[in-house]
């Protein structure tokens, strides 16, 4: 992977910039290089550098991490990992007063079908699956069989369309350049303009013979399935990067990939927060009061945890790294308990003899009074 270009220069501003003039730039570099406008096959590249540019350094907070750390600040968002949490880039268009429509849908997927952006630039589309994933499962960085359809390369013909045994011939009118040249006059004079060839479409080859599998496109839709490997400790909202894994481009071209978005399924008992899972602990009143030892569910089953005599109500105890896997780190977080009292609804006459004595007890020897303060 190519060094990443510093985010100035491709913007070319300053590193002193205004916030006025990184948006000026940006502006003029995005109409330059949106694809819809520019027909040459970097563009899409480029117009994809210069918005993660933009994305960052329009960013106050971003920028000045940015300038602090460089790449390696975004660690997560903005490298060349293939895990990432998306940038949200229609907000910055939004933002900007642009009107591309749901151009970066396709960037990061936008479902089966609709326009193909990349053909253009004879890549094949991007698609985007969301995964929903236990949390047993990010946990144990478990691996997952998906099924997408997509466009495959036929593989009677291996996607050149043409019919076994056949070849597609040079295109005699653009001489296989798939492009043809004409002259136009304009108010300031004759210009050369070059268009897409009529006969191959642009292709440069016309197939004579068609590929009955495919009929001539070289590409079939198939039902493929993939096994995603679920990276430890992964979180809400991540994508998983899969190389080559989109749809298949016309023409041979390069596939496009394939972005899986990561969401947890609630949990029964556990409430996650970043590495940790809090879970709430009910314990019956003489529990509290003279102490137990009791079972506290874990990500691998039952534990045994000791409850000291004189537990108060949203009294926290940590179990020490029984919590989730640290993405990207070592070790795990904590399993988080947190004590909550039962005040049972109905008790049996028997109880109730009994609590009654305990509350003449309590009343005689003035212990009712708690010194227990409100907490939030
Ligand atoms: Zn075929
Ligand atoms: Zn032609």
């Amino acid at each position: 992977m190519a060094e990443k270009r510093d985010y100035y220069e491709i913007l070319g501003v300053p590193r002193n910039a205004t916030k006025d003039q990184i948006k000026d730039s940006y502006r003029k570099l995005a109409l330059q290089y949106h694809p819809d406008r520019n027909k040459s096959p970097e563009a899409e590249e480029k117009f994809k550098e210069i918005s993660e540019a933009y994305a960052v350094l329009s960013d106050d907070q971003k920028r000045q991490q940015y300038d602090m750390l460089g790449h390696a600040g975004f660690d997560q968002r903005y490298t060349e990992e293939d895990i990432f949490r998306g940038a949200d880039f229609n907000t910055i268009f939004r933002d900007l007063g642009f009107d591309f429509g749901d151009i970066f849908s396709h960037f990061f997927g936008g479902g089966f079908g609709g326009r193909n952006f990349n053909q253009r630039s004879n890549r094949g589309q991007d698609l985007l699956y969301e995964l929903s994933i236990t949390l047993e499962d990010a946990a144990r960085g478990s691996e997952k069989e998906i099924e997408i359809p997509r466009n495959e390369k036929c593989e009677v013909c291996s996607g050149s369309g043409a019919a076994p045994g056949t070849q597609p011939k040079i295109c005699s009118r653009c001489n296989g350049q798939g492009q043809v040249q004409n002259m136009r006059r304009s108010p300031f004079g004759m210009f050369v303009q070059v268009t897409p060839c009529p006969d191959c479409n642009g292709k440069g080859k016309i197939i004579e013979t068609f590929c009955k599998n495919c009929r001539g496109s070289g590409i079939v839709k198939k039902k493929r399935k993939i096994t995603i490997k679920i990276p430890l400790g992964i979180d809400e909202g991540y994508q998983l990067r899969l190389r080559g894994e989109g749809e298949a481009a016309p023409n041979n071209g390069e596939p496009g990939d394939l972005y899986v978005l990561v969401h947890i399924m609630p949990h029964d008992l556990f409430v996650r927060d970043g590495d940790d899972l809090y879970y709430v602990l009910m314990l019956n009143y003489p529990q509290a009061v003279l102490g137990a030892t009791v079972q506290v569910p874990t990500l691998e089953g039952p534990t045994e945890l000791k409850i000291k005599a004189g537990t108060q109500a949203n009294e926290v105890i940590r179990i020490k790294g029984k919590g989730m896997p640290r993405f990207r780190g070592y070790g795990r977080g904590d399993l988080v308990v947190r004590i909550g009292i039962i005040v049972p609804q109905k008790v049996t006459r028997e109880q109730r003899i009994l609590l009654e004595q305990l509350a003449r007890e309590f009343d005689q020897n003035s212990q009712s009074k708690s010194s227990y303060k409100f907490r939030i």
